[in-house]
């Protein structure tokens, strides 16, 4: 951070945050390269290649922007109760954020007050410290095992000052995940009023019955919250659509802090038809393991190591520092995400395109 005359009047908390670094957007790398933007390929979002679900374009085509002028419900019935349903919790067990991670935030600035800690893992999704320091908490980093959460070492790092910790399931950029087993070890480990945030923001992607049945645990341990997203398998990372489960004792404290009008009537609209979209969701699951293999067979191929398992990402590791190869990838057009202000400098995050998109990157790498 600059030397700045007015950083004596900021929370000093603030001073230790280091902004997100998103992956670069495609214009960004127009201006600087001259590629033309539709020769720009972007697999570093996380986005879904398949775009956005065509119920949800369908429903935006059909908003009447002369009613844009009202503001959105806030309360957002019409989506909660679906989401409700669909779910099987209460729609007061529910609710929505301007993106998931809004509601990450929401979590931590009801629960932690000014320092004490929030736990997080090494390798951890980065806007979970960004969190800690916005509500000035000590983020504590604890230790992951062979790149893995390790929840025997977030139990030991618990003291009289921790309040909260962030788990991502799977993890971002890791693509590690733990089990439900664990998660119900960790919980029956922990004092009842440390508050277990689980982001399942790939929640989607994950057919495994190991996988965690977290909503299920909530009764028995309310202090386990979990956010999940219409960003990733949904399609609508740019409408800014999220939600929270919580146990309904909790919900109403935690809608304290909300501002009244946090999701848009696009975004509502939006996620209340790809709720239906059934198709789309199916054929984001299948283009998504038909995408994985590729990459991982032709990432071996090439001679390189991955780290992930789940999610629709691969973190490729190579030989030395991968900003090398970022760069080059670059040239070509190619935006994947660097790992290096994460600790993993040999690391570059690869989202799952479609076959063509696979094929283009896996060239490329081949000729480096
Ligand atoms: C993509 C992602 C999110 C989603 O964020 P939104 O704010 O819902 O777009 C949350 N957590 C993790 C770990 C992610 O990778």
């Amino acid at each position: 951070m600059s030397d700045n005359k007015y950083n004596s009047w900021i929370n000093p908390s603030l001073l230790k945050l280091n902004p997100y670094q998103p992956g670069k957007p495609i214009s960004e790398l127009h201006r600087e390269t001259g590629i033309e933007e539709e020769h720009i390929l972007k697999l570093a979002s996380n986005e879904n290649p398949l775009g956005m679900s065509p119920k949800a374009i369908k429903a935006l085509s059909h908003i009447e922007l002369l009613d844009l002028h009202r503001y959105p419900d806030g309360a957002a019935f019409d989506l909660k109760q679906k989401l409700a349903n669909r779910l099987g919790v209460l729609p007061n067990q529910l609710i929505l954020g301007n993106g998931s991670d809004e509601v990450l935030r929401f979590y931590a600035q009801t629960f932690v007050k000014p320092d004490e800690e929030i736990l997080i893992s090494q390798y951890a999704f980065q806007t979970f410290l960004i969190i800690a320091h916005m509500v000035s908490a000590i983020p504590v980093i604890v230790p992951a095992t062979d790149w893995h959460h390790d929840v025997e070492a977030f139990i030991k790092h618990v003291g009289p000052k921790t309040r909260l910790m962030f788990l991502a399931n799977p993890n971002n950029p890791t693509g590690t995940w733990f089990t439900h087993n664990a998660l119900v070890y960790l919980l029956e480990s922990l004092p009842e009023n440390v508050l277990v945030v689980l982001d399942e923001a790939y929640y989607d992607y994950i057919d495994d019955p190991e996988y965690p049945r977290a909503i299920q645990l909530q009764q028995r341990f309310p202090n386990l919250l979990i956010t999940r997203t219409f960003s990733k398998i949904y399609g609508l990372a740019g409408l800014r659509v999220g939600f929270g489960i919580t146990h309904t004792d909790l919900n109403g404290l935690i809608q304290r802090t909300r501002l009244p009008f946090n999701v848009s009537i696009p975004a509502q609209k939006a996620a209340l038809a790809a709720l239906d979209d059934f198709d789309f969701v199916e054929q984001s699951l299948i283009v998504n393991e038909q995408g994985r293999k590729q990459l991982e067979q032709g990432l071996m191929e090439l001679g390189y190591h991955f780290i992930s398992r789940a999610g629709n990402f691969i973190t490729a590791e190579f030989p030395d520092d991968a900003m090398k190869y970022y760069q080059k990838l670059l040239q070509q057009g190619i935006i994947v995400r660097p790992l290096a202000n994460m600790g993993m400098p040999n690391h570059l995050r690869i989202t799952i395109g479609r076959a063509d998109e696979n094929n283009r990157i896996l060239n490329a790498l081949s000729e480096l």
